[in-house]
């Protein structure tokens, strides 16, 4: 159901004059329409963030879970078979993003399949096509750091009654970093030959990548703790501190996410050029001035689609014209996950077969594997 209403043409939009400034964003841009003082259709009650949130719930019990059948399994062959015996979750290769392009690359130019680690490789492909598809909705609707974070910056608006904006330069200097980091990655992995990435994937080191990774954040040094305490104090400060300015692997994503057909338009005939969409842009874009949002750093959140009043003034588009629901969206994303990781199963490539012999010598030493 839309309302009519009619917008006092003398009346500022409230909170206009104090937007924070606005980082130069990618995409078509448009002069403000002259909209005001026209009556306009005020759009239908909303579920986009209802619908997102519930994909941000499910994801990070999945992982939650995946985390602690991980730590049993390694409890397991630590106490030399003595725990409770569970099997591996092959999700925990998902937590091993640099092991995975490194396999990627190997599948590429071998055609082969990796045998160990291989679920990483499906994740990767998955987390991959959603964002060429949808956007960075890997970030805006699944990543559970991205998830911790959103909900850090909401305590930290709690306790403080807002997040901080940083300036302008700041914000683009820092926004950098993550493409530098990016960069060094894929620099280090492109420059590996495939015989140099089975050697370091297939020894003691690359096989129990993941218990080492456990293993940081069971007994984490004192610069890990201090490094973690920062990264949480600024999260609370400023929205989105770690996914903003330092996830390589969101960086990934955002260029992935430049071929996607899917974007928010704003129709400008139809905006009332209140300025809600950028004031709650989480990736601070300057949503109202722009028809199409094109940028890496859009995270596909429907955040701005929710805060704008009038009825078709913006929507995500799947193309020009069909616009796409937070619904479908949402079911979008479930599909090219699920998807993936069934075929996965299916081709018998998700789980890693080692035998219990080699767990059961190399995981209580994993600490001892030092990068070759
Ligand atoms: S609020 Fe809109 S423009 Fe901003 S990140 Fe979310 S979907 Fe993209
Ligand atoms: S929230 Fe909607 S009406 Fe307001 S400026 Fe953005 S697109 Fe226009």
């Amino acid at each position: 159901m839309t309302e009519l209403v009619q917008i006092d043409p003398g009346l500022k939009p409230a909170g206009v004059g104090e937007l924070p400034p606005l980082p130069a964003a990618v995409g078509r841009r448009s002069e403000p329409s002259r909209s005001r003082g026209r009556r306009f259709a005020r759009r239908g009650q909303d579920s986009s963030q209802a619908v997102r949130s519930a994909f941000q719930l499910i994801f990070l019990v999945l992982n939650a879970w995946i985390g602690i059948q991980f730590f049993l399994w390694v409890l397991h062959w630590e106490s030399g078979g003595r725990t409770v015996a569970v099997s591996r979750p092959p999700g925990v290769e998902g937590w091993l993003p640099i092991a995975s392009l490194m396999n990627l690359k190997a599948w590429v130019l071998t055609g082969q399949l990796p045998a160990i680690h291989p679920a990483g490789v499906f994740l990767l492909v998955a987390f991959l096509a959603m964002s060429l598809v949808f956007r960075k909705s890997f970030c805006g609707w699944l990543c559970p750091i991205g998830t911790v974070s959103e909900t850090l910056a909401g305590a930290g608006q709690a306790l403080l009654g807002r997040n901080l904006a940083l300036p302008r330069w700041a914000d683009v200097a820092l926004r950098s970093l993550k493409y530098v980091l990016l960069g060094l990655f894929l620099y280090a992995v492109g420059g590996m030959s495939v015989a140099a990435i089975r050697q370091f994937l297939d020894g003691p080191y690359g096989i129990v990548a993941d218990v080492k990774m456990l293993n940081f954040f069971r007994y984490p040094s004192l610069t890990a703790l201090v490094v973690m305490g920062v990264l949480v104090v600024l999260s609370l400060l400023v929205r989105h501190f770690w996914c903003r300015y330092l996830c390589p692997y969101g960086a990934l994503m955002g260029l992935a996410s430049w071929l996607s057909p899917a974007a928010i338009r704003r129709v400008p005939a139809k905006c009332i050029d209140c300025g809600k969409c950028s004031r709650v842009c989480p990736s601070r874009l300057p949503v109202d001035r722009l028809v199409t949002v094109r940028s890496p750093e859009c995270i596909g959140c429907y955040q701005c689609v929710a805060a704008c009043p009038a009825a078709g003034a913006l929507d995500m588009r799947l193309g020009r014209r069909l616009v796409l629901s937070p619904a479908w969206f949402g079911a979008g994303v479930a599909v090219i996950f699920l998807g993936l990781v069934l075929a996965a199963r299916l081709s018998g490539h998700w789980h890693t077969d080692l035998p219990d012999q080699v767990y059961r010598e190399l995981v209580p030493i994993a600490d001892r594997f030092s990068h070759p």
